[in-house]
């Protein structure tokens, strides 16, 4: 019987562990198909999530694993240390909260058994419940995102995914520092499926997410996934030269058809002075995203610390 292992990020998550390992055992005992292997990960949860877990191992050793972290090292290190600790036949990632729908594993598992796609996705096909300014910036990062980078990201996909051992060998060969998954599962390739869904709330506790981290989200996925920001200084540079070689020579025009034309224009040359400075800022700005990107990646920093491992 094939094996999939589920990797479950848990950041802060004392809430919904139990309510989610109940709903899936109810769920799988009516499926024969294929066993199950959980790997939990402790990001570094300051609740009670780690001691939950330990318990949840205890009682149930012979399906459920964890590991611990030292600290929060993020949802996208969580993902790279189940998965280089998965040893099932398909390994899925799915969150704790139950938003990522578990009765649709089994209709995963038939796809990829038919041996024409190699991973399913899903993505979601509203944004219920969700904030509308929230909404607006997210399509706003998949257009910009999807028009300046080789690698294409599905608007609304989640992490939740069920992919084949050959998949998860290309993304663990990925040992970047800077891990945006999205990108990463897009960019080794492979056929993937993506199912719909409706959007649906969390089984309890709250999202880890707001605006801010968001924000800081979408800039380093294509800050990881494209240099197109970096060809802006490029454009931008050429754009105000040429602007003003022309400026220059109408200067130098007006001084010989009225040699006597007064001095003015200070609070225009003031203006220029400041919209270069600025755009030269912005462009030392993009510089430092990547060469910041750039210093953590030569460091070569492991990706997770674990504590504890069972
Ligand atoms: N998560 C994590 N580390 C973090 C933040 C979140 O492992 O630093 C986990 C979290 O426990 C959950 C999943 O990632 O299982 C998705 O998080 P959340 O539900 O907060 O995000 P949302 O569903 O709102 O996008
Ligand atoms: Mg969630």
């Amino acid at each position: 019987m094939k094996k999939i292992s589920i990797i479950v990020p848990c950041f802060n998550e004392e809430e919904t562990i139990q309510i989610y390992y109940d709903t899936m055992t109810k769920l799988m005992s009516t499926i024969d198909k294929f066993k199950i292997e959980y790997w939990f990960i402790d990001d570094g949860s300051k609740d009670h999530t780690y001691p939950i877990l330990r318990e949840l191992q205890n009682e149930h050793p012979e399906d459920v694993h964890f590991v611990s972290f030292s600290r929060n090292f993020g949802k996208e290190a969580a993902i790279y240390a189940g998965l280089k600790e998965a040893t099932g036949d398909y390994v899925a990632v799915m969150d704790v909260d139950l938003q990522d729908p578990p009765e649709t594993l089994p209709e995963m598992f038939d796809i990829l058994e038919e041996h024409e796609y190699d991973c399913v996705g899903t993505a979601r096909m509203d944004r219920k419940g969700e904030n509308v300014i929230i909404s607006v910036c997210s399509n706003a990062f998949y257009g910009l995102i999807n028009k300046m980078s080789q690698t294409k990201i599905i608007p609304g996909a989640r992490d939740y995914r069920l992919m084949t051992r050959q998949m998860v060998n290309a993304v663990l060969s990925m040992t970047e520092y800077n891990r945006f998954s999205k990108g990463i599962f897009s960019w080794v390739g492979f056929n993937t499926k993506y199912i719909p869904y409706n959007n649906r709330e969390r089984s309890a506790g709250s999202t880890s997410w707001n605006f801010w981290k968001l924000t800081k989200y979408a800039i380093s996925g294509i800050i990881d996934f494209t240099e197109r920001p970096l060809s802006l200084a490029t454009w931008l540079g050429s754009i105000f030269s040429l602007i003003s070689i022309v400026a220059m020579i109408a200067i130098v025009v007006r001084k010989l058809i009225y040699p006597m034309s007064s001095v003015d224009g200070w609070s225009s040359i003031v203006s220029i002075i400041l919209l270069v400075g600025g755009i030269q800022l912005i462009c030392i700005g993009i510089l430092g995203e990547y060469i910041g990107k750039i210093f953590l990646e030569v460091k070569k920093r492991p990706i997770y610390i674990v504590k504890e491992k069972k």
